[in-house]
């Protein structure tokens, strides 16, 4: 296994529950690749940036629970928003059976307009009824469906923005309208539990702790500091790795879960040129996500997180009340601004004015408080960029190499550049190695089961396989 990132710590668990003798190799000090915490240099640990997972990410969910971390996540089902005057909204489900279960909160949401809430209710039947799947949107951006929707602008922005550009990494026009609809059946119109926002208790990097000891218990040791400098390939097969210290390994197979930009440099050259199997990967962009830490020296936030309108910061997270500690000794919050293209060249003075401005409209108290360390961390390439037809560059986890398999969020799965994305991808190329070695196994979890009350619906949702 080469990569130590949720994908490729996915697939070697499940690998190794299998009975395979497994060995990992890890560039990095740490596992967890993007999804991960390290300790700054006065000893505070912090996430590279907040993750969150969602009632409908079951992968990620399984996954979790194989590594014995299923009780670190906790969810909540009330979502807290905020607007640029410091209103407060909430959302969740009431009884009412999905699609109609967000119904009432979105009702009294405070936030948007009579005109704004017509428009949003139309096109969300329009994907309920299509069970997710409206007509003609291939190759179409998010932006360009919702215009054909006749949005109004602020049905644009204080809704489709706010949930897609988080969830997503990519601004509306940028964004292949399936997976922005993609988004909003899975979380919001199929189950009544896919919305629920599942927050982790710790930092990142505790996550993981069960993972070593799964590989382990079956196979070699994890090797941490030890990352890959070329995959072998001779006569359309896997030959072995050269590590970056010179040395060499064999094996019988190998799972690649590094990032797509990184794995064409470990390949022989031809596979990522014109012609070649990989040749699609030149074209998968990248896009930025901003995460800004601070600690306050007192409490200036009640919720555990708010979502921002009419701001640059999209979220808040309270760590403090998240980690369960008492807010007496300060506070800690973590701000997430996704897509964050224009924060790229500012500097960190400017991004901690920034967001110190806007955190003095939606929490009052943080004006009087002093600021005792602020942290900026930029993750530039963070994700995927989920643009309009990126679908055809992904390749699939078996590629035409015997016994090499990919993995990454990157790959063939159906879903954005998420942690739930790498898992999939991670089980996928799992459940093809052991096809290779003839002990065919499944892995992937099922999608939430579709709740609603319309039998058509449901037929039309199980036809889609
Ligand atoms: C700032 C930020 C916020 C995010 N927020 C969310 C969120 O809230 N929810 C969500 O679902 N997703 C979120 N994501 C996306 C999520 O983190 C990724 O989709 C997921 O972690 C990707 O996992 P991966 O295993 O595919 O890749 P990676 O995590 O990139 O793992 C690849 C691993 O390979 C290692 N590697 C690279 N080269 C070599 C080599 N030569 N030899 C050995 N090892 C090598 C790397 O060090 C890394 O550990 C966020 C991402 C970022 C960056």
């Amino acid at each position: 296994m080469i990569g130590g990132g949720l994908a490729g710590l996915a697939s070697a668990v499940a690998l190794a529950e299998a009975g395979v003798e497994v060995q990992l190799f890890e560039k990095r000090p740490h596992l967890g690749g993007r999804a991960t915490s390290y300790t700054l240099p006065d000893g505070t640990e912090v996430d590279n940036c907040q993750h969150v997972t969602l009632g409908c990410c079951t992968n990620l969910a399984d996954f979790y629970r194989r590594a014995g971390a299923g009780g670190k996540i906790r969810f909540y089902d009330r979502l807290y928003f905020v607007d640029g005057a410091g209103r407060r909204s909430t959302i969740e489900a009431s009884k009412l059976p999905p699609p109609l279960h967000m119904a009432p909160s979105f009702l009294f949401f405070g936030a948007l307009t009579f005109a704004d809430k017509r428009a949003i209710a139309k096109a969300l039947l329009a994907i309920a009824w299509s069970g997710g799947r409206p007509a003609e949107i291939d190759s179409l951006s998010m932006l360009d469906w919702l215009k054909r929707m006749k949005q109004t602008q602020g049905a644009i922005e204080r809704f489709w923005r706010v949930v897609l550009v988080s969830a997503l990494d990519e601004e509306l026009g940028r964004t292949d309208a399936r997976y922005g609809i993609e988004v909003f059946w899975k979380a919001f119109l199929g189950s009544r539990g896919g919305y629920r926002v599942g927050i982790p208790s710790v930092p990142l990097g505790d996550l993981y702790e069960g993972c070593r000891e799964a590989i382990e218990r079956r196979g070699r040791p994890v090797r941490l500091r030890s990352g890959v400098r070329e995959i072998r390939i001779r006569h359309g097969r896997f030959a072995g790795v050269l590590l970056e210290d010179s040395s060499e390994v064999s094996a019988d197979a190998c799972v690649v879960a590094v990032p797509h930009n990184t794995l064409l440099g470990l390949l022989p050259k031809e596979m990522g040129e014109p012609g070649g199997m990989l040749e699609g990967l030149q074209h998968i962009r990248s896009s930025p996500i901003t995460g800004v830490h601070f600690w306050f020296d007192r409490e200036v936030m009640k919720e555990p997180f708010l979502t921002l309108l009419d701001h640059t910061t999209q979220w808040v997270f309270n760590k403090t009340l998240l980690y369960g500690e008492a807010a007496t000794g300060g506070q800690y919050l973590q701000l997430v601004i996704s897509a964050s293209y224009d924060l790229v060249p500012r500097s960190r003075q400017e991004i901690i004015d920034l967001c110190r401005r806007e955190l003095a409209d939606i929490l009052p108290a943080s004006r009087e408080a002093n600021l005792r360390k602020a942290t900026v961390i930029k993750e530039v390439m963070a994700t995927f960029s989920p643009e309009p037809g990126v679908d055809r560059y992904r390749p699939t986890q078996k590629i035409g190499v015997e016994n090499l398999f990919l993995a990454g969020d990157w790959t063939q799965t159906g879903w954005p550049s998420t942690m739930e994305g790498a898992v999939r991808s991670g089980y996928l190329a799992a459940e093809a190695a052991l096809t290779g070695l003839g002990r065919p196994q499944t892995f992937l979890q099922p999608d939430l089961p579709f709740e609603g009350f319309s039998k058509s619906w449901a037929e039309r949702k199980n036809s889609r396989g």
